[in-house]
């Protein structure tokens, strides 16, 4: 049995860490932890919470550092995280990164890897603003850069109906984009000091930049 591989994929909105990590959560037997999933959830649901989230999640806002170290930390003791994790989207901030560390510690484990993805602003731009997803089984389409083989029909599961982020829209995207340089971005010289950084240029076809995260994880 290998050994578990636990990393942090990171990067700004839009540079490809869902993508990445649905690969090689495929590829490995990893549990894919995807904190935005999580709280897209929270947000559906017709409660106080998931009606503040909605509206945080649509303003392109972070969820509280509490509630989001939290709900990693309990969903990383579950049995399916047992062979390794990949956590996208968590750590996007400086105290959750600590925290991150400080979990890991009392949990005696700790992270192969962060990788960072690396991708302009205008291409991330032009990323989100044409993504979108099988309603039933969230395969991942563009529509200049992915498109269905079939039109209007899911690759993966034949599904016809597709959705759209309601926060992938110019304004909240900006929004995104200010928030990971000024919330996220100091996490990056944080785990470069930690001797864990390692980043990609997530500019080139989805293949390629999996090839060079798997490398970079000694795993090819
Ligand atoms: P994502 O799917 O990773 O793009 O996340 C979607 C949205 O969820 C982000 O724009 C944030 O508003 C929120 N979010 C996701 N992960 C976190 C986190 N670790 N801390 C705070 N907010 C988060």
């Amino acid at each position: 049995m290998q050994k578990p591989i636990r990393i942090v994929l990171t990067g700004a909105p839009g540079c490809g860490k869902g993508t990445q990590a649905r690969i090689l959560r495929d590829k490995f037997n990893l549990c894919h932890l995807s904190t935005g999933e999580m709280l897209r959830a929270e947000a559906q649901k017709d409660t106080p919470l998931g009606r503040n989230l909605k509206a945080a999640l649509d303003r392109g806002e972070f969820a509280t550092d509490d509630m989001i170290i939290e709900m990693v930390s309990s969903r990383i003791e579950e049995q399916d995280c047992a062979n390794g994790f990949i956590l996208d989207g968590f750590p996007r901030t400086l105290p959750q990164a600590e925290a991150l560390e400080k979990i890991l510690q009392e949990k005696n484990i700790a992270l192969n890897a962060v990788i960072e993805i690396q991708v302009p602003d205008e291409i991330i731009m032009e990323r989100i603003l044409g993504r979108y997803t099988c309603a039933n089984c969230g395969e991942g389409y563009h529509d200049k850069n992915l498109k269905p083989k079939v039109y209007g029909v899911c690759d993966k599961c034949g599904g016809t109906e597709f959705v759209r982020r309601t926060d992938d829209n110019r304004q909240t995207v900006k929004n995104r984009l200010i928030n990971y340089r000024k919330l996220t971005y100091p996490t990056i010289p944080y785990f470069e000091q930690l001797g864990l950084l390692y980043t990609v240029d997530g500019t080139g076809s989805i293949e390629g930049t999996s090839k060079k995260i798997i490398e970079i994880l000694g795993l090819n």
